[in-house]
């Protein structure tokens, strides 16, 4: 294996399939199964959830929500998504933890770096729930935040394509897929694959990110077995 612990990100989006909105079940069906094969082949996975298929802070603060408020909710959403894919991996056998960024002893743990890093130890799968905590940020900020923090060797970043294209690939037949990209083009170019404060943290602390699409079976391992899949970013 090439990578031996990763952070996979999945924006809210990808949980509410072709409904646009809310969670749907067989898509969290389908991710847990992938996790659930990662977890089985021994790697170490950390999981980022969005929230934007329940809610985002900007689409409330153009309505003239406070955005301090609408972060919150934000975050409150990506609570709501965790133990979603919590309870999808668990009816599979396999143990989670949710740590969250905003206390909430209830329900999950709250986030502990030295209890995140025992807990992969122990193989459980864990997700990060609550961003980072604090709003003007996003999830992709927390996704690199959290691999920083972990040690991960690589941030997988799932999408609905099959990696990076220098055009919208689902508009443009033309488009051209890229196998590797440096941050700084990502910036330069303005591709909107990750914010650009999640993209400056990976480029100066150089941590891989790899763009693929986690919806084609078999990808995810074929990406952790060193596999040309999707898109690198690299320093
Ligand atoms: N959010 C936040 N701080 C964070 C992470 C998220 O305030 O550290 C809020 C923000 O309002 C954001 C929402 O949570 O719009 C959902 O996260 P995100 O937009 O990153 O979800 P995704 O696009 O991945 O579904």
């Amino acid at each position: 294996m090439k990578y031996k612990r990763i952070l996979l990100k999945l924006s809210g989006e990808a949980l509410s399939g072709d409904q646009g909105y809310g969670i749907n079940g067989e898509v969290l069906d389908q991710i847990s199964d992938e996790v659930m094969t990662l977890n089985e082949m021994g790697v170490e996975v950390a999981i980022v959830i969005g929230g934007g298929n329940i809610h985002r802070g900007v689409a409330g603060a153009t309505k003239g929500m406070d955005r301090t408020t609408s972060d919150h909710m934000g975050m409150l959403a990506t609570i709501i998504n965790s133990l979603a894919l919590q309870d999808a991996l668990e009816r599979k056998g396999v143990y989670t933890r949710v740590l969250s960024a905003i206390k909430m002893q209830e329900i999950c743990e709250p986030y502990i770096r030295r209890r995140a890093v025992r807990h992969l130890e122990k193989k459980r799968v864990i997700i990060f729930a609550a961003g980072t905590g604090n709003p003007y940020f996003t999830t992709d900020t927390a996704a690199a935040l959290r691999a920083n923090e972990i040690d991960a060797d690589l941030i997988m970043k799932a999408t609905k394509v099959d990696g990076i294209y220098d055009k919208d690939p689902v508009l443009h037949k033309d488009a051209v897929k890229f196998d590797e990209l440096k941050y700084i083009e990502v910036l330069n170019r303005g591709i909107k694959v990750m914010d650009s404060a999640a993209i400056s943290l990976c480029m100066d602390n150089d941590i891989e990110i790899r763009v693929f699409n986690m919806f084609e079976k078999g990808n995810i391992q074929k990406v952790v077995i060193g596999e040309q899949i999707g898109t690198k970013v690299v320093k």
